[in-house]
C-alpha cells in the first residue's frame, strides 16, 4: 500500500526542507528530521489546509510540544512499525480533528496546517519516528556535531526512503 501524502492534492505543495537539509544545517545549526511541506502560495496561504494522516495507525499523541513545535499529532503506525509525526499544527478548538488512542485510516483527515502560534511560517513538519528509548512525541535534537546527527540517523527514516519502498500519492 502507498503512502499517502500528508498534503493534497500534492501539485498545490513543495518540499521546502528535506531531511537533514544543508541549508537548514546553515540557517539553524541543527539537522532537520523530514520534511517540511508548504503550499506553492507561499507565505501563509496554506495556514488551515487539511492534513492527511499517511497510513493506517493509532493515534498515540495529540498535545502541544516544547520549544516552537506547537500541535502535534503523533501516529504509530503497525504495518510500517514506525511513528509519523505532524506539527506546528492549527491550534483548533478540539485542539486536532482526533483524539489519542483512535484507530486512523490513510488519507483521513487529522488536522488542519498552522505556524505554532507564528513561531514559523504556516507549514507542516513531517517526519517518521523509529521507535525506542527517550523517543517522546516533541523530541528534538539541536547540535551539528557528529552525535547529533547520528542520533538524527537513529531516530528518524528519510521520507524519501519510505517513499522508494512504498511510494506516495
Ligand atoms: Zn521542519
Amino acid at each position: 500500500m502507498k503512502l499517502y501524502c500528508p498534503v493534497q492534492p500534492i501539485q498545490h505543495y513543495k518540499i521546502d526542507t528535506t531531511y537533514c537539509d544543508v541549508y537548514y544545517q546553515k540557517l539553524f545549526h541543527t539537522y532537520h528530521s523530514g520534511y517540511d511541506w508548504n503550499g506553492k502560495g507561499g507565505g501563509d496561504t496554506d495556514y488551515g489546509d487539511n492534513i492527511y494522516c499517511v497510513y493506517d495507525g493509532v493515534v498515540s499523541d495529540v498535545a502541544i510540544g516544547q520549544g516552537k513545535w506547537g500541535l502535534i499529532v503523533r501516529i504509530w503506525h503497525p504495518g510500517l512499525n514506525i511513528f509519523s509525526r505532524s506539527a506546528h499544527l492549527m491550534e483548533h478548538p478540539s485542539n486536532a480533528l482526533v483524539k489519542e488512542g483512535q484507530q486512523v485510516k490513510r488519507g483521513q483527515l487529522i488536522a488542519h496546517m498552522g505556524n505554532a502560534y507564528g513561531a514559523w511560517v504556516s507549514h507542516l513538519h513531517q517526519d517518521f519516528q523509529i521507535p525506542g528509548e527517550g523517543q517522546t512525541f516533541d523530541y528534538w535534537r539541536e547540535g551539528l556535531d557528529n552525535a547529533a546527527l547520528s542520533d538524527v540517523h537513529k531516530r528518524y527514516v528519510d521520507p524519501r526512503t519510505l517513499g522508494v519502498k512504498f511510494g506516495w500519492e
